[in-house]
């Protein structure tokens, strides 16, 4: 009980900051000011994810039906493609659907229930391994004149990372580029980089982009990888502290297709964003 009166400390704080912030502002900021513009107002309101406890003692859907411990079991099964329907922290009949077809997929008893079994697999699931040696951001500034050829690991040159406008300068996260190594070598196939690192006015000019976008950090690529979903890329780049975007006309099974992911929250990479 103690975990969860706490937690429900903190969503109350959490509910009265919002309104705080609402109140002194007036409004809800344009989500852009503050976040990524593809975040949604529902997403910036709900509750702080944060992951439960797997001991047993919080079952989702029993013992706790809302708040940042519902909002993190939407957005990791979400994040592994079961639909929970809207992430909004709230248990319901889709959440309880997602969970039914996540435990089936996983031989795991199918209660519709996340107790200690389901939120255990879930967890090792969707938490990022450790053996990396990068930590997010760790941009290189690099010349494509005089380092295009130059490896920044096993099969990813700098040139490839270069602003499709032709500008010099390559701004690439290490801690990107090591993650990306990591799909190339999960998937033991070509990983094309459609676009790279964006200097801000060339962003500018890319329909759709968003301001602040993580490209003009250094700290984004969109990937496509012959033969391979947006649905595999996402499974696996969550595991290793990618974030990604979900796009509004989404095709999660077709194959080749472009997928965006970047570094912005690599301990935490459930964090998808949609439109
Ligand atoms: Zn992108």
């Amino acid at each position: 009980m103690s975990v969860l009166n706490k937690f429900h400390s903190k969503m109350i704080a959490a509910s009265i900051a919002v309104v705080l912030f609402i109140g002194a502002t007036g409004a809800l900021p344009a989500t852009n000011q503050v976040l990524s513009p593809w975040i949604s107002v529902t997403a910036y309101a709900a509750a702080a994810a944060v992951q439960p406890p797997t001991d047993g003692s919080v079952t989702i859907g029993s013992n706790c039906k809302s708040g940042g411990y519902v909002t993190w079991l939407q957005q990791s099964l979400k994040a592994l493609s079961f639909d929970p329907g809207t992430i909004d922290g709230l248990w319901g009949t889709k959440t309880k659907t997602a969970v039914i077809n996540y435990q089936l997929s996983r031989g795991l008893a199918h209660d519709g229930l996340a107790g200690k079994n389901t939120l255990t697999k879930l967890v090792s699931e969707v938490s990022p391994k450790s053996n990396f040696k990068y930590n997010s951001p760790n941009v290189v500034i690099y010349s494509k004149n005089t380092q295009g050829n130059v490896y920044v690991s096993k099969n990813f040159q700098v040139k490839e990372f270069a602003c499709k406008d032709g500008s010099d300068t390559v701004k690439v996260d290490l801690a990107l580029v090591e993650r990306l190594q990591a799909i190339r070598d999960h998937f033991g196939k070509a990983v094309t980089i459609v676009s790279g690192y964006r200097t801000d006015a060339y962003n500018k000019t890319v329909p759709g982009a968003a301001t602040g976008s993580y490209h003009v950090k250094g700290q984004a690529a969109d990937i496509s990888i012959s033969g391979v979903s947006r649905a595999q890329i996402r499974a696996y780049a969550i595991t290793i502290g990618l974030s990604y975007e979900i796009y509004t006309s989404d095709s999660p099974n077709a194959t080749g297709l472009t997928q965006h992911l970047d570094t912005r929250n690599i301990a935490n990479p459930i964090s998808f964003r949609q439109p």
